[in-house]
């Protein structure tokens, strides 16, 4: 059975056509930050999913993961890590290169930031390919974390992404 709460979720994300190029149909999440009962009730799904399965890190990813990530690592009561765009982070840190539609991009970690043997989740605003959600899981692989979960709001299946994530496990809110 459906959430009632999922229909206003995804009513309140605008669809923009040919952002930021010709063909893409953007989904923009910022519309629904505006709808505070829609904002809500996105954070508190994701809080009563993932509250008490003992999740010490929450990981977001830039730029929209930081939006998601720190009320739900609050709730739940684990620690928040940014993983960003290149050069971004002061500290020490791990690289993980990954693919997008033309050329490559590359996501970063501070050294120190997750321990081995925790247990993280990864939060974006987004699933299309994968490329992006993999990368994270690479990152926190790397330094022993087990990756409970990846969740995101928004997952665009023709794109492919969960099978991109292979035994990994993915939740979605809304499709688009
Ligand atoms: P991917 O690595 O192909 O799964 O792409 C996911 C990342 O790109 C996320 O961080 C999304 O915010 C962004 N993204 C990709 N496609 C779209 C889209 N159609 N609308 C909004 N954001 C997108």
């Amino acid at each position: 059975e459906k959430d009632p709460r999922l229909a206003r979720i995804s009513s309140s994300i605008r669809v923009i056509p040919d952002f930021p190029k010709k063909g893409v149909l953007f989904q923009d999440i910022t519309t629904l930050l505006l709808d505070t009962e829609a904002f809500k009730d996105t954070i508190d799904l994701f809080v009563e999913r993932y509250k008490g399965k003992g999740i010490s890190v929450v990981a977001g990813i830039e730029a929209r993961g930081f939006i998601f990530g720190p009320p739900i690592a609050l709730a739940i009561g684990a620690k928040f890590v940014p993983l960003r765009k290149p050069n971004k982070l002061p500290g020490e840190v791990i690289s993980e290169e990954y693919s997008l539609e033309y050329g490559k991009d590359v996501m970063e970690m501070h050294v120190g930031a997750v321990q081995e043997g925790e247990r993280a989740l990864v939060i974006d605003d987004l699933i299309a390919t994968g490329g992006t959600l993999c990368a994270a899981i690479r990152l926190l692989e790397r330094v022993g974390a087990h990756v409970v979960e990846c969740a995101c709001v928004i997952e665009l299946p023709e794109l492919k992404g969960r099978e991109r994530l292979g035994d990994n496990p993915l939740f979605i809110l809304v499709s688009g």
